[in-house]
């Protein structure tokens, strides 16, 4: 697996480089609004130490941003009203990645809704 990438989108992004919509951070991970929403209030939640993906992640790196996944997942049902949330995340570019820093989104679903296509 190639190394992290340093000048990835969300490591500049962590550092304030390019901007971003952020709803939530704590000490290890950060969430903000995806900038091609698949949902209505759809997240991304990364962690904020250097991670490529989930075969790269430390157990605390996955615990931290799960925990985070969960608390933003109570958060649009409870504040968006969404019916239900689909949490996904993919790995390497034969998985889907695009962003080579670890994130889960996080997409707040109606019943009998369908997510957009990606881009
Ligand atoms: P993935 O690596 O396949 O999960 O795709 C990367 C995701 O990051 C896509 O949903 C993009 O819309 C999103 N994305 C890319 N650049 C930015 C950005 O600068 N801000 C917020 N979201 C981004």
């Amino acid at each position: 697996m190639p190394a992290y990438d340093p000048d990835n989108i969300f490591a500049k992004l962590l550092r304030g480089e390019i901007p971003s919509t952020r709803v939530y951070e704590d000490d290890e991970t950060l969430a903000f609004m995806d900038i091609m929403p698949r949902a209505d209030g759809h997240l991304l939640v990364i962690p904020k130490t250097p991670c490529r993906n989930l075969l790269d992640a430390s157990p605390a790196q996955i615990a931290a941003v799960m925990q985070t996944v969960q608390k933003l997942s109570h958060a649009v049902i409870k504040g968006l009203g969404a019916d239900g949330v689909t949490v996904q995340q993919f790995n390497e570019a034969a998985g889907g990645q695009e962003v080579f820093h670890l994130h889960m989104h996080v997409l707040p679903r109606k019943e009998g809704d369908r997510l957009r296509p990606p881009g």
